[in-house]
């Protein structure tokens, strides 16, 4: 895709976004220009700003206006690590997209094997992690647990141990950007695509500064989100819990009919009964609740709300050598379906 006409088009894409990390920018910003460099081949640094409540975003401008190559996206407020991720989908414009994170957990000196990789002909190159040292103990177990768990119930597998890092092709990008849902599960989607998809090994750093942005309240939506996004199969956890317990009353009604018949009286008793109740209930209830997980993200996807809001996108003029920063962009709502569609 990248004509001689259009000698602007980036080789590769870097996307980052950013919720509060003030701290790690400059640093992260540095070893990504690094990396960019060595390529000697053009690229594109978009970082994205997902509401930071610091002064991300007043670093962000100040690249973008020192530095041509990058591109700042300010979010109307704090979306969300996927969100913020498919908001800067859109403005990536490169022939490959690296997506990391911009806590230096995701070492962009990667990049060089990663290209390797996609030159031999994937499409997607995705980081997996060898070993996480840089995270807690109960959040590796936790991780682990649930990427296992997750390969299991999905259709599409999605590689343990991964996370969004990772690097894409365009025409993996222009599926993506295709893809309308509002709960988004990258990694999940962008396994679903296809096309031949490699992993390449590391070790996972700890983060350079600043704390995580995903404590474990968040960490669990994500991973429902997972299960919800990518499989139907918890749906049918109510079917087989019906036939389970139908074939349990099965058996309680021949052993009353049994009593009644040989021993001459029925079984009483409080205990049995309050078990058969709450058992049945509780059950009844996570069913349920499972049904509403689903229910209530179709209620969001048919209300088809943009699913990200832009405030600001921040780019020194490419194709003129003058010093004009400019704001390219000012009061936009993106939409998956109105962009692509
Ligand atoms: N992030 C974001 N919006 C959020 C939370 C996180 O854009 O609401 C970004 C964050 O700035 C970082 C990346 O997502 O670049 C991963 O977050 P973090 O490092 O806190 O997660 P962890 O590595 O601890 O799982
Ligand atoms: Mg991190």
């Amino acid at each position: 895709m990248a004509g001689s006409h259009d000698s602007f088009r980036p080789y590769v894409s870097f996307l980052l976004p950013c919720y509060n990390e003030s701290a790690v920018l400059p640093e992260t910003y540095r070893r990504v220009k690094a990396v960019g460099d060595s390529l000697g081949r053009p690229y594109e640094i978009v970082l994205v700003n997902d509401g930071s409540t610091d002064d991300t975003l007043d670093r962000m401008i100040e690249l973008s206006r020192d530095d041509r190559a990058v591109t700042a996206i300010d979010l109307s407020r704090n979306h969300g690590h996927q969100l913020a991720l498919s908001a800067g989908l859109h403005y990536c414009t490169g022939e490959r997209i690296l997506i990391m994170d911009a806590d230096l957990q995701d070492p962009p000196e990667l990049l060089p094997g990663m290209l390797a990789l996609m030159d031999e002909g994937a499409d997607v190159v995705y980081a997996q992690r060898r070993s996480r040292p840089g995270d807690s103990i109960p959040k590796r177990v936790a991780c682990s647990v649930f990427y296992r768990f997750l390969s299991k119930l999905t259709e599409v597998p999605i590689p343990v141990d991964t996370g969004d890092f990772r690097l894409i092709s365009r025409r993996v990008l222009d599926i993506i950007l295709q893809m309308p849902e509002r709960h988004r599960f990258i990694r999940g989607m962008v396994s679903w695509v296809g096309f031949r998809q490699t992993p390449i090994l590391y070790d996972r750093d700890g983060r350079f500064a600043g704390k995580t942005k995903y404590p474990f309240w968040r960490l669990m939506r994500l991973a429902l989100d997972g299960i919800v996004a990518s499989s139907v199969r918890p749906l049918a956890v109510a079917s087989w819990a019906g036939l389970l317990f139908a074939a349990c009353s099965l058996a309680l009604l021949g052993y009353i009919l049994w009593s009644w018949l040989f021993v001459g009286k029925t079984p009483q008793g409080w205990a049995s009964l309050m078990m058969v109740v709450t058992v049945m209930g509780s059950i009844q209830l996570f069913v349920l609740g499972i049904i509403g997980q689903y229910l209530g993200r179709m209620h969001e996807q048919v209300r088809a709300r943009p699913i990200f809001i832009v405030r600001d996108v921040f780019r020194k003029d490419r194709l003129s050598e003058g010093d004009d920063h400019q704001i390219i962009q000012r009061r936009a709502v993106e939409r998956t379906e109105e962009e692509t569609g």
